[in-house]
């Protein structure tokens, strides 16, 4: 065989061989899901809490992996979204993870989707779905129906009582020149 002949086949199997970056970053984001996934079965064997487990990618690797800690922990709050975005702001020292990506295994409950509101994420993939969690024993409809209002009974009972000097915090907030806004 000729050698430019030779060459041109080598070329030819090396760009077939090398993925597309569309690939490359569909492989990153199944590898994301599955490190997700098995974090919530870990969390599941080690009891320290239910079913869910949660990733933080920046720059297209994994920032830190999280699952639910509610029963390790006593803290209803500990769930795996929640845990993952202390972790990465702990880690990188800031509260804006804008530049971040979470990788959730199952859709977020309304606490966590505020919580990654007020961390500024600009994307969550999520694999499981909220009506998969309340087939498990984790239904937060509910919680829904009372944000959207349509809650039939409140299991919380919330009471207004303005015109206490509720407004001397924000009074103060707004004077302060040296505050960080977020
Ligand atoms: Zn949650």
């Amino acid at each position: 065989m000729k050698l430019w002949l030779l060459s041109a086949l080598v070329a030819l199997l090396c760009v077939a061989a090398v993925p597309s970056s569309a690939e490359a970053a569909a492989a990153g984001e199944d590898e994301f899901m599955q490190t997700a996934i098995d974090e919530a079965v870990n969390g599941v064997g080690k009891g320290e809490g239910g079913p869910f487990g949660a990733v933080i990618v920046k720059d297209g690797k994994i920032l830190v992996r999280a699952h639910n800690q509610v029963l390790l922990t006593h803290d209803p709050t500990a769930h795996a979204e929640v845990q993952a975005i202390r972790k990465a702001s702990a880690l990188l020292g800031r509260f804006d993870l804008s530049d971040c990506v979470l990788y959730a295994s199952c859709e977020p409950c309304p606490m966590c989707l505020g919580a990654i509101h007020w961390a500024k994420l600009r994307k969550v993939v999520y694999g499981a779905t909220r009506y998969d969690a309340a087939n498990a024993g984790f239904d937060d409809s509910y919680i829904y129906e009372v944000i959207q209002g349509k809650a039939k009974v409140l299991q919380v009972a919330m009471e207004h009582r303005p015109g206490s000097g509720d407004d001397r915090p924000f009074a103060l907030w707004k004077q302060k020149t040296d505050k960080t806004q977020y």
